[in-house]
């Protein structure tokens, strides 16, 4: 027998229906590439990209077609996607911080037809355009008189393109499961690989994001995703927002400590996301200028491991609540939240850090495990590590063209490559990366566990552990440091610091001090090009 309820296809243009039927005045508001702040609602939002939609059409795209946009976080670049996904077309976020080459292989790998592109990235894509043999057209997020020359197939100026439709156009319909859009993971061992989101999976993520044990967000909140949409689709905000009309705050292209202040400041956000690289340029700002968060309720802090120190920063100096997160781009991306379960709810102090600094727990539509290298699974007992492995219906069940099959396995889990431990209550900690992890005499060591304990020592910015090779142990830790501006420790202060908070054989055996550490474009730590620039380190003793 059947349940006698209606098909509702979960299409993505019903989040931004929505939006535009219950919260019409609710705004978006953006710093402009041009530069002066604008404003925008949801009705027009949703206007607008009803035309952009058209337009697409007009313009002869189909369903299914690829349409990239090279873009910063604004109210354009979330039409551009609601106009591409209203006719079944796919939007295809690039990464403007890869190298042009990586972008070019991107763009060829995913056939994208035509590009939605902000001023900032002309010359980037003047750069690539000519290797993308299916590239026919580049829209300029901008007006045309902010235009310049470039030398691009088919360029048209957004607002002009935009003046010629009528917005008299409905959304397609179609199966749920029709791509919706698509992002690369950035490669950081071989090549890229294609994620390709549905409707389906863009709609019950936003909702498992937007729980109150999740990322808790309402209609009452003035949300400033500083997370670029090019990043794992800003952790689904653009997606989460609309569905419980949100006011958006988009940064545009400063994320400065002193520009994503002046945001905070004026539109009164409450609710923020970002990587850790971002906070600590706030945390700088207003350390140095002595200004506080008044209206800021929560941060939420993924992509790479959050140091507790931060967390203790935000909560005690500043009264902001942090989430710390976990997730990946074949996840849409959030997979799990550290938010408080009722037997922690009173914990306070360093107990409640202790939480704070695991990445948490599943929303309901993501499974875990953890499994060792024979897939058996491994106890939650809060210590024994494995190979975390998820599934849910906004996890990917392959990569785009079939690369990195060998990651999902037939019962349906994937591989995510990150290695981490699950307590009795849940809650996960990441303690590597499967190919960052130290391994000595046999054991593993936490790279990210002792990275956390260093930085937490008041003369460093900056820290990163890598195995060195070692004759007897295989592989021995190294820390890699950035001092703060003006401060010169010495090794043996910072061993020490660290001596009795780890396990004696998990101490590294020698610091480097450098400059800078190298990031991805995605502001992680770029272990593969720290272990090249350390290859031929000789730890003391060696
Ligand atoms: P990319 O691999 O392209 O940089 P992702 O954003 O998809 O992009 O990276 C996902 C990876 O980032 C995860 O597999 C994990 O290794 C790491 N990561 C994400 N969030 C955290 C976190 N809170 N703590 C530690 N590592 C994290």
């Amino acid at each position: 027998m059947l349940g006698l309820m209606q098909e509702w296809p979960l299409n993505c243009h019903k989040l931004i229906d929505h939006a535009a039927r219950q919260y019409p005045d609710r705004e978006i508001v953006s710093r402009s590439i041009e530069g002066p702040i604008v404003r925008t609602n949801y009705a027009e939002l949703r206007q607008r990209s009803l035309k952009v939609s058209q337009l697409l059409r007009r313009d002869g795209y189909r369903r299914g077609d690829r349409i990239a946009t090279l873009a910063w976080n604004t109210a354009r670049h979330i039409e551009t996607w609601y106009g591409i996904m209203g006719i079944g077309a796919v939007y295809h976020t690039l990464n403007p911080r890869l190298f042009p080459e990586q972008i070019a292989w991107i763009m060829n790998h995913a056939e994208d037809r035509g590009v939605f592109v902000d001023l900032t990235f002309l010359p980037l894509l003047e750069k690539i355009a000519p290797s993308v043999g299916s590239l026919r057209q580049v829209i300029v997020l901008a007006d045309a008189k902010n235009v310049p020359d470039v030398n691009l197939p088919n360029v048209v100026a957004y607002e002009e393109w935009l003046a010629a439709a009528d917005g008299d156009f409905a959304w397609e319909t179609f199966d749920e499961n029709t791509a919706a859009g698509m992002c690369y993971t950035s490669g950081t061992t071989g090549e890229p690989k294609g994620v390709v989101y549905s409707h389906r999976s863009n709609v019950l993520h936003a909702m498992l994001a937007a729980l109150p044990d999740s990322m808790g967000i309402s209609s009452r909140d003035v949300v400033l995703p500083v997370v670029p949409m090019f990043h794992a689709n800003a952790w689904g905000l653009a997606h989460s927002c609309p569905m419980l009309g949100a006011k958006l705050v988009m940064p545009g292209a400063r994320m400065d400590g002193p520009s994503i202040y002046e945001l905070l400041d004026t539109e009164k956000v409450t609710f923020t996301a970002a990587v850790p690289t971002v906070w600590l340029m706030l945390l700088q700002h207003l350390e140095e200028t002595g200004k506080t968060l008044p209206h800021l309720r929560k941060v939420v802090i993924g992509g790479s491991a959050c140091p507790r120190s931060m967390i203790r920063k935000f909560q005690d100096n500043y009264g902001v609540d942090v989430v710390h997160a976990w997730g990946m781009t074949e996840m849409s991306p959030l997979g799990t939240l550290c938010t408080m379960k009722p037997q922690h709810a009173e914990t306070e102090g360093d107990e409640r850090l202790d939480i704070q600094q695991k990445q948490g727990f599943t929303p309901f539509g993501v499974e875990m495990k953890i499994t060792d290298d024979d897939n058996r699974e491994l106890p939650w007992d809060g210590s024994t590590f494995g190979r975390l492995k998820v599934r849910g219906p906004a996890v990917a069940r392959s990569y785009y063209g079939g690369t990195g099959a060998e990651q999902f396995d037939e019962d349906g889990w994937f591989d995510t490559g990150d290695v981490a431990h699950i307590d009795h209550s849940g809650y996960m900690q990441i303690t590597d990366r499967a190919k960052d992890v130290v391994k000595s005499g046999g054991e593993w060591i936490s790279t990210i566990e002792l990275e956390n304990l260093a930085v937490g020592h008041p003369a460093l910015a900056e820290a990163a552990v890598i195995g060195v090779s070692h004759p007897k142990w295989g592989e021995r830790p190294l820390l890699v440091a950035v001092c703060k501006p003006g401060k010169e420790p010495d090794k043996s202060d910072i061993l020490r610091f660290m001596e009795g908070r780890v396990a004696k054989w998990w101490l590294p055996d020698d610091v480097a001090f450098v400059d800078e550490i190298p990031h991805t474009a995605t502001g992680k730590i770029q272990k593969s090009r720290l272990r090249e620039l350390f290859r031929d380190y000789r730890l003391p003793g060696d």
